[in-house]
């Protein structure tokens, strides 16, 4: 069977736990079947992009003993294809011009699975280059199975409404850009947090209205801090030690359900870790604390 995965990081901040975890399920899921795994940075949101992260993330992955297939992908790079996609939609009359304000949403829409459910105020204007592109959604439930969790469903009308696929500063949104991404590089496989759960069926949406494969998913666990609240780079979660890699890559480990790894080298915990992941107890839920 063909495998390709990935690991796809936004630079905007250093590699942290959290993304460890990530990154480190997704490539023993690869290395133990045998199959791909590519890296992507994620910098489609210049704004949010913090100078000299991507260059940290990609030395703490080689500090960590990852190896990734074939050159890294810029998403900054890109914009061709996400332009191209959207000019597919356009013609297929799925983009709407949106002219709401964040305001003007929030005082009519409802709160859905992430965020306002946008009620759909500009439908059928047509698309313009000074105002935002919507991707008007369908009425069919979308459906997939998760690796992990098994049947996830999602009202993609109702709990998610229409969603921006450009921005009205010009900037394409990470919806559409990891759709055409994946297909791009081949993805058989995406492995991420499940905090990206509720992104999945937004990014089936768009596959089909591309034509384009769906891949397998699995969604892991999402690593909370003390608090309750997910590690992440807008928290501030503190990056990890390159110098000293093995306590680090063992508690991710045992995160991901691979019991204690206790190894001498980075070569003897990577031996062992892609060996056991077949068998790893991965706890099927959203989000938990390490022990
Ligand atoms: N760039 C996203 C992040 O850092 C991950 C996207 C994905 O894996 O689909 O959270
Ligand atoms: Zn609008």
């Amino acid at each position: 069977m063909r495998y390709r995965g990935r690991f796809a990081p936004t630079p905007s901040g250093p590699l942290h736990f959290g993304s460890l975890v990530a990154a480190l399920g997704g490539c023993l899921d690869a290395r133990a079947r045998g199959g791909e795994w590519l890296l992507r940075i994620e910098d489609v949101d210049t704004p949010r992009v913090v100078a000299g992260a991507a260059d940290a993330i990609l030395r703490a992955l080689e500090a960590f003993g990852f190896t990734w297939d074939g050159p890294v992908v810029w998403q900054s790079r890109r914009t061709e294809a996400y332009r191209a996609a959207l000019e597919r939609l356009r013609a297929d009359g799925r983009l709407y011009a949106c002219t709401c304000s964040r305001k003007d949403i929030a005082a009519r829409a409802r709160v859905g699975i992430d965020g306002p459910v946008y009620p759909g105020t500009c439908r059928g204007r047509p698309a313009r280059a000074d105002a935002a592109l919507r991707f008007r959604v369908s009425d069919v439930r979308a459906r997939f199975r998760d690796r992990l969790l098994g049947e996830v469903g999602c009202d993609l009308a109702s709990e998610c409404g229409d969603f921006v696929l450009r921005r009205v500063d010009g900037i394409y949104t990470y919806q559409l850009a990891v759709v055409v991404d994946d297909a791009g590089q081949g993805i058989t496989d995406v492995v991420r947090g499940a905090d990206l759960l509720t992104s999945t069926p937004r990014q089936i949406a768009l596959q089909d209205a591309l034509g384009l494969e769906t891949p397998r998913y699995l969604h892991l666990p999402v690593v909370l801090d003390a608090a309750g609240d997910k590690l992440s780079k807008q928290t501030r979660a503190a990056p990890l030690d390159i110098a000293a890699p093995l306590p680090a890559l063992a508690r991710a480990a045992r995160f991901l359900g691979l019991g204690d790894i206790e190894a001498g080298s980075l070569a003897e915990f990577w031996a062992i870790a892609v060996a056991r992941w077949p068998t790893a107890r991965i706890p099927p839920v959203r989000a938990m604390r390490p022990r």
